[in-house]
């Protein structure tokens, strides 16, 4: 019964500081807009969701033209936005990124995903979801919530129940949204805080939805490059 009394007690220790920050979270302030533009001329609008102190996650193709297998010329971002002119906080300075598709043999959605490691705290001013990388978690049929900007900048919401695809990617009954690499999490009655499980990369023609869920290579590579410092 001790034992079982202090485990209680752990665990709301670790609970509650998670409590009192969720209470000023807002999930669209983590969330940005990114007005892309890659060194062959291409230029996108995407969504990224910061989930650490300097760690962005997005898809690959926000950071590398899958048409032309390009880098960034520059990306600026746009977090909180609520127009083309308006935004919680903007961040157009200097960053690295990384990604897991190169897209060298046309675009491929199961690898989709990169991250950028601001070289300033981004996150002090924009906050950071918490995660849950592919191992530690095996989904089975859950709700999920999809973040994105619309073409005008103003933040959408979406909940649909996914399905597991393979080992690191899922799918739900959606619509193309209008733009990718959004957040997709989990954010339902029990749990602390809005914990992002992937980003969504891409949909088909049958009307599926997909995700490269976060799995520990990502948070592992974006640790060692300061992400969460
Ligand atoms: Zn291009």
């Amino acid at each position: 019964m001790k034992r079982l009394l202090a485990l209680l007690l752990a665990v709301l220790m670790i609970a509650l500081p998670l409590s009192s920050l969720a209470a000023n979270f807002v999930p669209e302030r983590a969330t940005a807009y990114m007005e892309i533009k890659f060194k062959c001329g291409c230029t996108r609008g995407g969504t990224g969701a910061m989930i650490g102190r300097r760690g962005l996650i997005t898809s690959a193709h926000n950071l590398y033209c899958h048409n032309h297998a390009q880098g960034l010329e520059y990306c600026n971002f746009y977090f909180g936005a609520r127009s083309a002119g308006s935004c919680y906080y903007k961040y157009n300075g200097r960053f690295s990124y990384t990604v897991y598709n190169s897209f060298r043999n046309g675009y491929d959605s199961s690898n989709d995903i990169g991250y950028v490691v601001f070289e300033s705290p981004v996150g002090d001013n924009t906050g950071w979801y918490a995660w849950l990388a592919g191992t530690d978690h095996d989904l089975n049929q859950e709700y999920v919530h999809i973040m994105y900007y619309d073409s005008t900048r103003h933040s959408k919401g979406d909940w649909d129940l996914a399905y597991v695809r393979s080992n690191t990617e899922i799918y739900w009954n959606a619509y193309a949204y209008d733009t990718g690499g959004g957040p997709v999490y989990f954010d339902y009655e029990g749990l602390d805080f809005p914990t992002v499980i992937g980003v969504y990369t891409s949909n088909d023609s049958s009307g599926h939805a997909y995700a490269r869920r976060l799995t520990m290579d990502v948070i592992n590579d974006m640790r060692a490059d300061g992400a969460f410092n």
